[in-house]
């Protein structure tokens, strides 16, 4: 068959493209198990909307799991909930089905039918990572281990896991509940098949998260992340929890950098000591504003959002969740104050306390990456090998006031037009670049390299969301201690040494 045929299976939303030689249509377990005794490499694929190109087949098939989808039981367990569901179901529909608590039982077991009963009479729940792509499947989250905005105070997706029906390599599958395998001081990990993983832990600290388990990592952490390369996630047991009662969102519009950080940063001290919790803590640059105000032009969906403030240097997103109004109420006056006390002005900020305006701030957050995305493309038309190119890197507890003005002097003396925004509560920056040819494409990803090694040396995380997949494999060989490296590959060899899952992610072969 024509390439054209597999166009949309060979590339994902970094627009990174490969070669795709074919598609197997997932639509059961079986079908999973039917393609893995071919013993043909091939790339697991959910929704496509990784940005590092991890889904994209190199020279091979691709399994598409979208038509694996819909939830497939439910437990309580003292009042907690989980729900199960297939990979391919999409973040978007398993909101919808929470929301409205309904569910498609058919198969459902006893037990999970009586937990629907207890969980419909129940409060409300919601499934809590967000990495705002409401098209993302469950599959890919988890396998990208997915965080977004509300991982500051809910974790990633692999956190919000708690079990998982994996599907090996050579066949087998594995059903892992959370706490049941997890590596020892030793580097050994007892599998639910009787055998042991054996390994040797680095001296060194992590520089990314994927495939580097430490003393105590649960297996299902070694398995979220991974990128598809150990498995393929069957079945995924989410843990629920209960929706707080109430929820605000704020958008502050400082008039400098300096405000913003200054801002940011005591609100990181001063809410330590608060009733309730920050949820998210978002910074959108100047750039990140005039690109959205860009693209909203032809977004209608986009429409109902109003112009920002006059003066606007950049935004931050607040949201916070508390027990009741009053708590909420105070935890506002004093982020207001904080504002004012760093020169901000009260008038530029917007607040949202009802879920639809909540979404619609929501919706500011994601349409700067698609913003980004969507500029590449223009960019495409003449010069049809650029790709998404960004770095994720995380400088976990310093400061705000000494990271964001020091990068965006950097990123400004490029030359190339960016786009930086933060999940500043945990000092995780997306560092976007968009080159508008092939030279400036170049630079920047020499730029990108050289700003990755930096964060390494000063002991921050250089990959610390979206994963590595494709476009970031050379960070990974350039960057990474050898023994971490060797990590990688030596778990790699010990779940698939033929390498038939997502051959090329993370590292080149042979292993
Ligand atoms: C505009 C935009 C904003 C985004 N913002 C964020 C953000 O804030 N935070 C964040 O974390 N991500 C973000 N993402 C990235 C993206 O949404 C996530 O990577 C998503 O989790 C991928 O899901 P998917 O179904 O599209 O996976 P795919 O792109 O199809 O696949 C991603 C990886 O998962 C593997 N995989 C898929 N399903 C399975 C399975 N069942 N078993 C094993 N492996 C599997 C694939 O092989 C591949 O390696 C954003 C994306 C876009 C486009």
């Amino acid at each position: 068959m024509s390439d054209i045929q597999f166009s949309e299976h060979s590339r994902d939303e970094s627009r990174f493209t490969g070669e795709c030689t074919g598609v197997i249509m997932a639509k059961s377990a079986k079908d999973i198990a039917a393609a893995l005794s071919l013993g043909e490499p091939f790339a697991v694929q959910g929704a496509r909307t990784g940005i590092t190109g991890a889904c994209v087949p190199d020279s091979c098939k691709a399994l598409d799991l979208s038509g694996f989808a819909g939830a497939s039981g439910m437990r309580e367990e003292n009042g907690e909930f989980a729900v199960a569901v297939r990979p391919g179901t999409l973040l978007s529909d398993l909101r919808t089905m929470l929301a409205k608590r309904s569910f498609d039982t058919q198969g459902w077991d006893e037990a999970s039918l009586a937990a629907l009963e207890s969980f419909k009479n129940a409060g409300e729940f919601m499934f809590a990572p967000d990495p705002t792509e409401d098209t993302a499947s469950i599959g890919g989250m988890f396998a990208t281990n997915a965080g977004g905005p509300a991982s500051l105070l809910y974790g990633r997706t692999g956190d919000n896991t708690a079990a998982l029906d994996i599907r090996l390599a050579n066949g087998e599958l594995w059903h892992v509940e959370r706490g049941e395998y997890a590596f020892d001081e030793g580097g050994c990990c007892k599998l639910p098949n009787g055998k042991t993983l054996r390994v040797s832990f680095p001296e060194s600290a992590p520089l990314l998260n994927p495939l580097q388990p430490r003393a105590g990592t649960d297996l299902i952490d070694l398995f979220s992340g991974s990128e598809g390369m150990l498995g393929v996630a069957e079945q995924i047991w989410l843990k629920l929890i209960p929706k707080p009662a109430v929820r605000w969102s704020v958008v502050f519009f400082p008039n400098s950098i300096e405000c913003a950080t200054e801002f940011i940063d005591g609100l990181l001290s001063a809410k330590e000591g608060w009733e309730c919790s920050l949820t998210a803590l978002e910074y959108l640059d100047g750039n990140s504003l005039s690109l959205f105000s860009e693209f909203r032009e032809n977004q209608t969906r986009l429409a109902s959002i109003p112009e920002f403030h006059e003066g606007a240097k950049c935004a931050i997103i607040a949201e916070l969740c508390a027990s009741c109004e009053d708590v909420a109420e105070a935890a506002l006056g004093e982020m207001l104050e904080l504002f004012a006390e760093a020169g901000g002005d009260e008038d530029a900020t917007w607040a949202a306390d009802t879920e639809d305006e909540i979404e619609k701030f929501r919706q500011l957050r994601h349409a700067v990456p698609e913003a980004v995305n969507s500029t590449i493309d223009k960019y495409r038309v003449d010069c049809p090998t650029l790709t998404k190119l960004a770095a994720d890197i995380c400088r976990k507890g310093v400061p705000l006031c000494e990271l964001i003005p020091g990068l965006t002097e950097k990123l400004e003396s490029t030359g190339i037009d960016y786009a930086l925004f933060a999940h500043a509560g945990e000092g995780h920056f997306h560092v976007n670049l968009i080159p508008k040819d092939a030279g400036e494409y170049a630079r920047g990803a020499d730029f990108l390299f050289g700003l990755t090694a930096d964060t390494a040396k000063r002991g921050g995380m250089i990959i610390s969301e979206n994963g590595v997949g494709k476009l970031k494999r050379g960070l990974v060989a350039g960057l990474l201690p050898k023994e971490q490296l060797e990590l990688m590959r030596e778990i790699k060899r010990f779940f698939d040494p033929s390498c038939l899952l997502n051959p090329n992610n993370m590292f080149e072969l042979p292993l």
